[in-house]
């Protein structure tokens, strides 16, 4: 049997924050501003996850009131997901997302962050897909106010 399941997540560039995406410090001026370290392309992964298994969203599981979760790494969230999926009897088949940023440019990026987040789900890295557009310098993402992310995730029993 396959479920499949999609997360979507915006959060605002903000100073004095490092930039994390997909698990990956990245080297810009500004990083994102939430309660964890606000990964939103692990946010919007985490989400289609949990989506796919019909276990409701990540402010369920994750709530932006535990202190457990301030500035946490959201590696934490993708992998207890994961566990939560293999003991319900799930494997991820495969992961497409899309990354919405005006800045900084994630073209170089994009390998890394594959492999990354192939090694951080157990998957070859042709199940693991990372595209990047940009805000087309319109709205709040195109005008490097917020970076945005869209994950489908596919699963299957084991
Ligand atoms: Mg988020």
């Amino acid at each position: 049997m396959f479920r499949v399941g999609i997360g979507h997540d915006t959060h605002r560039l903000g100073p004095d924050r490092p930039l994390i995406l997909g698990g990956l410090r990245i080297e810009h001026s500004r990083g994102l501003v939430g309660h964890s370290d606000a990964d939103v392309v692990l946010h919007a992964l985490t989400d289609a996850m949990l989506g796919a298994a019909g276990l409701g969203d990540i402010g369920d599981a994750y709530p932006d009131t535990d202190p457990r979760f301030k500035d946490c790494d959201s590696r934490l969230f993708v992998t207890e997901t994961l566990k939560k999926l293999s003991d319900r009897g799930w494997r991820i088949v495969n992961v497409d997302l899309t990354i919405f940023a005006q800045e900084p440019k994630l073209g170089p990026i994009k390998t890394s962050m594959r492999e990354h987040l192939a090694a951080m789900l157990s998957l070859a890295v042709d199940a693991v897909n990372v595209k990047a557009k940009t805000g087309e310098k319109v709205g709040a993402i195109g005008r490097a106010e917020a970076i945005g992310c869209q994950a489908a995730v596919l699963i299957e029993t084991i």
